[in-house]
C-alpha cells in the first residue's frame, strides 16, 4: 500500500450529512427546490450582518501588500487584542489575554489544534454522545482513542457518573459541546460543575491531569438560557471558538483557540497550540477576517430569527404528536424517530421529501437531527409531510 490507507478511508467514507446534503440538492434540480424540505446541515440561513460587509470594505483600502500578507502565525495582534478585550467584558477581568489566543481557521482547525496540543498517541478523549462525528477523525488524527459516553437519556445533559465510570489513566480529555450539535442541548451550570468534581477526583486518585475541551461555535445562539463560561467552573478548560454560526460565516474559516490564564500549566500549553498549529500547517488564519474580527468581535447574533423557526417547528411536530428534546440553543431539533431503526425512518421521510439526518451518524440510534438553520417558509411548507409521515405509523 503506498497512500496513507487512513486518509483514504475518510475519503472514501463520505459524511452522513454531506451525502444527504448533496442528495437534496440533486433532488431539488429535479422536482424544484420548494418541494424539498432540505434539514441536514448546519449552513445559517440568517445572513452575516451589515457590520462584516462594513469591515470588509473599510479593509479593502488597505495596500494590498499589507492586506494579502501574512501576518503573525498566531494571528495580528490587534484582533487578538479585541477578542481578549470582548472576553474580559462578558466574563470578568482576567479572562484572557491577547497572548492566551491562537486565531484559526474556524472551530475545526482550534479542535484539531488543542488535540495536537494535548494528547499523545495511546491517549483517550471522551466524547458526549450524541456527538458531532467529526470528532472522531480529529482525535483518531492526533493518535489518541475516541471514548463514547452517552449523554443522560432523558435530559441529554451530560452523565456525570457514566463519565467518571469511563475516566481511566489514559484520559487526557473530555470534549464538552454546549449549546450542542446535535441536540440543542445547554448544559447547565450544576451539570459542569458536578463534570469538573469528577474530573478532579479521578485526578487526584490517577495522578493524571484531565482537560476540558469545550467547543463553542453555538455559543451566542442560546434562548434564554445561561451558557456557562466552562474556564469559570473548571480551570484545565482549553475554549474552542469560532465565528461560523454566531456572524454566519462558516465559509470564511475563522476562528481560535483560547488556554485561559487559570489552566495550570498555562505557559507550557500557549507554546504546545502554537507548535500543533505549526506541525498541521494552521499558521496565520485568513487575514481579511482577522481584520473583520477587530471590528466585529460584539456584534450580536441575529437569535430572534432562529427562535422564529425553532417556534414554529416545535409547535408544529408537537401538535403532530411527535417527541422531541425542547432546544435551548444551537439550531437543531432533537426528534424520536417513530420506530426504533432512524435509518428506516429516515427513509420513509425521505420518501416524502424530508431530509432530516438520522441520529446513528451522531452515536446514538433513536432519533433524528432536524436542522431548523433554513428559511421559515421551509419549515412551514414542510408541516404536512411531517403529518403524512406521523400518519404511516398509525
Ligand atoms: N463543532 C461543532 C459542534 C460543529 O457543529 C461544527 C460545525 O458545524 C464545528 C465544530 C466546526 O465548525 P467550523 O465550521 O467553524 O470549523
Amino acid at each position: 500500500m503506498s497512500i496513507n490507507q487512513k486518509s483514504y478511508a475518510y475519503g472514501a467514507q463520505k459524511s452522513a450529512i454531506r451525502e444527504i446534503s448533496a442528495y437534496a440538492q440533486e433532488r431539488k434540480a429535479q422536482i424544484g427546490a420548494e418541494n424539498v424540505f432540505d434539514f441536514s446541515l448546519g449552513n445559517p440561513s440568517i445572513p452575516a450582518p451589515d457590520a462584516v460587509r462594513f469591515s470588509i470594505e473599510k479593509n479593502l483600502s488597505l495596500p494590498a501588500t499589507l492586506l494579502h500578507g501574512y501576518t503573525p502565525a498566531p494571528g495580528l495582534p490587534a484582533a487578538r487584542e479585541a477578542v481578549a478585550a470582548s472576553l474580559c467584558r462578558r466574563f470578568g477581568d482576567g479572562t484572557a489575554t491577547a497572548a492566551d489566543l491562537y486565531l484559526t481557521c474556524g472551530a475545526a482547525a482550534s479542535l484539531s489544534i488543542t488535540l495536537g496540543a494535548l494528547v499523545n498517541p495511546g491517549d483517550e478523549v471522551i466524547v458526549i454522545a450524541p456527538y458531532f462525528p467529526e470528532y472522531r477523525v480529529w482525535i483518531e488524527t492526533a493518535g489518541a482513542t475516541c471514548v463514547e459516553v452517552m449523554a443522560d437519556a432523558t435530559t441529554f445533559q451530560i452523565d456525570v457518573p457514566a463519565v467518571a465510570a469511563a475516566l481511566t489513566e489514559r484520559t487526557k480529555a473530555v470534549i464538552v459541546n454546549s449549546p450542542n450539535n446535535p441536540v440543542g442541548s445547554v448544559y447547565a451550570r450544576e451539570n459542569l460543575a458536578a463534570l469538573a468534581d469528577a474530573l478532579r477526583s479521578a485526578e487526584e486518585r490517577l495522578g493524571t491531569q484531565v482537560y476540558v475541551i469545550s467547543d463553542e461555535p453555538y455559543r451566542e445562539i442560546a434562548y434564554g438560557v445561561e451558557v456557562p463560561w466552562v474556564p469559570s467552573v473548571y480551570e484545565r478548560t482549553i475554549v474552542c471558538y469560532s465565528y461560523s454560526k454566531s456572524l454566519s460565516l462558516p465559509g470564511e474559516r475563522i476562528g481560535w483557540v483560547l488556554v485561559p490564564p487559570t489552566v495550570p500549566e498555562h505557559d507550557e500549553l500557549v507554546l504546545a497550540v502554537a507548535g500543533a498549529g505549526r506541525k498541521l500547517g494552521y499558521v496565520c488564519a485568513p487575514a481579511l477576517f482577522q481584520r473583520v474580527l477587530a471590528d466585529c468581535v460584539d456584534v450580536p447574533s441575529d437569535v430572534a430569527a432562529y427562535d422564529e423557526n425553532r417556534r414554529a417547528l416545535t409547535e408544529g411536530l408537537s401538535a403532530l404528536g411527535y417527541e422531541f428534546i425542547e432546544p435551548e440553543g444551537a439550531f437543531y431539533l432533537w426528534v424520536k424517530a417513530l420506530e426504533p431503526d432512524a435509518g428506516a425512518f429516515f427513509e420513509r421521510a425521505r420518501a416524502l421529501e424530508l431530509l432530516p439526518v438520522p441520529s446513528d451518524s451522531f452515536g446514538c440510534p433513536g432519533w433524528v437531527r432536524v436542522g431548523y438553520c433554513v428559511s421559515h417558509e421551509t419549515i412551514v411548507s414542510s408541516l404536512p409531510a411531517w403529518a403524512k409521515l406521523a400518519e404511516s405509523y398509525r
